[in-house]
């Protein structure tokens, strides 16, 4: 495991923090964020949303200025809620998400927020439900996967409460897609298990239905929030996205979690299900056996014969890299190029990157604070040779300059149709995960008369 050899950053692998806590809060039902900086920083990160899901997602900008920027701009927090109410009946939940601008500047929002709640709150809106919430994320540290785990723990530590036990758990997804959503709550039906899925994007796939609706929301509702503090127990998917939430109720509610691994490939499916078996004393059924061996079969027809020692790179989230990673090794890949785009100081301490650093048997690079140019020079000096890169449609350039196959993975995907919609964990994600790697594969040996006579035989 390295760090980045240059100070600077070419073509990043991630954008800033606030996009992380605009990702969770566009998961809550009635919710709309304030983010507390210029406008580019929340224009962008809504186009972001809108090229990876097609779909609209509103949130909002206090909108700084020069004057703005360096005299303070907290009056323009007051300004921004008093609008999004009047023009939102239906908005309860306002987050007020920092940047850097207004870090630096260092207003402060929790005090804004204390003057609101006394004044324009009780004044104006006494007969609305409105909750503020402060979420400092300040871009100049971290990236969207720490901002991501930042929000998540300031929204469950702003609604989490004690009341009578509800038998349910807690379910962190992290950063992933509707068809993950859908895929999770299916091995959850198929075990029997009652979970509340918190910044829930399954309905980001959304339906356009006669009346005409474009804007799309996530399902995550206060009541859900508010019964986090009820739960049995707390599983976080992604460990980099949403520990944080699940150490608070730990700390305040004596909640038990259980963190990670992400659901990506069978072992770590399997992983998943003895987990919920763990936390609930629900037996793994027939049908999920039967699943998992579907997903086996399918993988059998391709290990050996197409994906064995096949050089892999692979970019994004650090919790989908490495998944992405173990699952590429249980298919007889070589994942020799991981990348990932920021510099959490825990990376170097987790048990899954410790293990390829004890059990993988060829030469494997880890790079952190890693940005795209990390890739595209070692392709370009010849360092590495590489059958496949894995990751999000920012590395497109880099796949077709150098004639490489590239299979769209992670945040975000915007040149290839639907993405989003399928599944990469539990049984079903592993399957399309490796015949998408396959076809992928299997189109690049056409292009390039690369034995593609095979396929005709196979
Ligand atoms: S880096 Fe700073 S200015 Fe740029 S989008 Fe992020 S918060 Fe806004």
């Amino acid at each position: 495991m390295k760090k980045k050899e240059r100070s600077g950053t070419i073509n990043p692998i991630f954008t800033c923090q606030p996009a992380g806590a605009q990702y969770v809060s566009i998961g809550v039902e009635n919710c709309i964020g304030i983010v507390h900086g210029g406008q580019g920083c929340v224009m962008f990160v809504r186009l972001l949303f809108a090229q990876h899901f097609k779909e609209n997602f509103l949130l909002a900008s206090s909108s700084l200025h020069e004057d703005t920027a360096v005299l303070g701009a907290t009056h323009r927090i007051e300004e921004a809620v008093d609008v999004l109410l009047m023009r939102y009946p239906e908005v309860k939940v306002v987050p007020i998400i920092s940047t850097c601008s207004t870090e630096i500047i260092g207003d402060d929002v929790e005090g804004v927020i204390r003057k609101l709640e006394n004044g324009l709150l009780k004044e104006k809106y006494a007969d609305r439900e409105v909750h503020l919430i402060s979420i400092s994320t300040p871009s100049f540290k971290g990236s969207m996967v720490s901002g991501y785990d930042i929000a998540v723990r300031d929204f469950v530590r702003k609604f989490a409460t004690k009341n009578e036990p509800n038998e349910k758990i807690n379910l962190i997804t992290g950063w992933v897609n509707p068809g993950d959503v859908t895929a999770l709550k299916h091995l959850l039906k198929e075990m029997d298990v009652d979970a509340n899925v918190l910044f829930e994007t399954e309905s980001f796939d959304s339906p356009l239905m006669p009346k005409g609706d474009a804007v799309s929301y996530g399902g995550t509702t206060i009541k859900d929030l508010e019964s986090t503090g009820d739960a049995i127990g707390t599983i976080v998917l992604n460990r980099y996205e949403g520990k944080l939430a699940a150490d608070f109720l730990e700390t305040e509610f004596e909640i038990p979690s259980i963190i990670g691994p992400t659901p990506i490939g069978i072992r770590n499916t399997d992983a998943f299900l003895n987990n919920l078996k763990k936390m609930t004393g629900k037996p793994i059924p027939e049908s999920l056996v039967r699943e998992r061996g579907v997903a086996i079969d399918a993988l059998t027809d391709l290990v050996h014969m197409f994906f064995a020692d096949k050089k892999v790179a692979i970019f994004g989230n650090p919790d989908l890299v490495i998944g992405l990673a173990e699952f590429c090794i249980d298919l007889e890949m070589k994942p020799v190029l991981l990348l990932l785009g920021d510099d959490n100081v825990n990376y170097s301490r987790d048990p899954r990157i410790k293990e390829f650093e004890e059990k993988v048997e060829f030469e494997m690079e880890i790079i952190e604070n890693a940005d795209l140019w990390d890739l595209e020079k070692r392709i370009k000096n010849g360092d590495i040779e590489l059958d496949l890169i894995i990751g999000h449609s920012k590395g497109r350039f880099i796949a077709i300059d150098n004639d490489i196959p590239m299979l769209r993975v992670g945040f975000p995907v915007y040149d290839r149709a639907g993405y989003y919609r399928h599944p990469i964990v539990g049984y079903a994600g592993a399957t399309w995960l490796a015949e998408e790697m396959a076809n992928v594969l299997f189109t690049d040996m056409e292009y390039k008369k690369n034995k593609e006579w095979i396929l005709n035989v196979w």
